[in-house]
């Protein structure tokens, strides 16, 4: 069996290292899931700092009153197109998105000083001739590279430990793709329960000197896994927020029994 996809992406892997079976009902049956109003939230965030920072770039002086505009209408659009799970009112959602926009320029904006904004790169991995696939949200003039999360609470360490595999993967591609030239890596988390109090944190992540072995070693392990049809059930206590926990329980699929790295 081939990829579904003709690359491998950091998403597709998390994913399947969280649960194969998951991994196929997504990526294999494209079986379309509602999504929650975090992620909406996250999606329309991201949309409205890409216009900005791209306007930045084109224009050094973007009109900052418009953008509220901007995310009200990619609200609308976004909600229009997905159907969500409100775990919040959708008023809620939308006061909370603006307070980060509004944060984000009050706070934020003016210390970036962007030279490339969501870039899509991708790079062939040595092993199996497969691509790997990653869009990177901002590459600063001094090429530091900068993934934004927007989230409730402040991170912590093993919520950096769980991302830290996806910004080795940005750094891997831009090396790759730009005469290895070696980047500083970091994400920026915009996070709050609600409208009222923003904050955010920057994290520095020091990459170690084996973590490009390391990335490659999971990422060949993955492919191979799913070249091999191995789609089996990853039990854990996540299954109670698993969009297909209701068709997972009597689905047998599975070729052998073997467990990811
Ligand atoms: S319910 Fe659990 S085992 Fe089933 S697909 Fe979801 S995460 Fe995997």
């Amino acid at each position: 069996m081939n990829l579904p996809k003709d690359y491998i992406s950091y998403n597709q892997i998390r994913l399947y290292r969280n649960c194969p079976l998951k991994y196929y009902f997504t990526y294999i049956e494209k079986i379309k899931t509602p999504i929650n109003d975090k992620i909406l939230l996250g999606t329309v965030f991201h949309y409205v700092i890409g216009y900005y920072l791209k306007k930045k770039i084109e224009t050094k002086e973007p009109d900052n009153g418009k953008i509220k505009g901007v995310f009200l209408e990619e609200f609308e659009l976004e909600k229009g197109e997905n159907e969500i799970v409100w775990t919040s009112s959708c008023d809620e959602v939308k006061k909370r998105g603006i307070a980060f926009v509004e944060y984000f320029f009050k706070e934020m904006a003016s210390f970036i000083d962007p030279l490339m904004v969501e870039t899509e790169l991708e790079v062939k991995l040595p092993n199996r001739g497969v691509n790997l696939r990653g869009i990177i949200d901002l590459v600063e003039k001094d090429f530091s590279i900068t993934d934004f999360k927007t989230t409730t609470s402040k991170w912590s360490k093993s919520r950096v430990d769980s991302s830290y595999l996806q910004i080795i993967i940005y750094k891997y591609l831009f090396e790759k793709s730009f005469c290895n030239t070696s980047p500083e890596v970091k994400f920026k988390i915009i996070y709050s329960k609600n409208h009222k109090k923003i904050n955010h944190q920057e994290i520095n992540i020091k990459p170690k000197k084996d973590d490009i072995e390391k990335m490659l070693e999971i990422i060949d392990h993955v492919i191979e896994n799913i070249d091999n049809a191995l789609f089996y059930k990853n039990e854990t206590y996540m299954c109670n927020f698993c969009e297909f926990k209701y068709i997972c329980k009597d689905f047998k699929l599975v070729k052998r029994d073997e467990k990811v790295i």
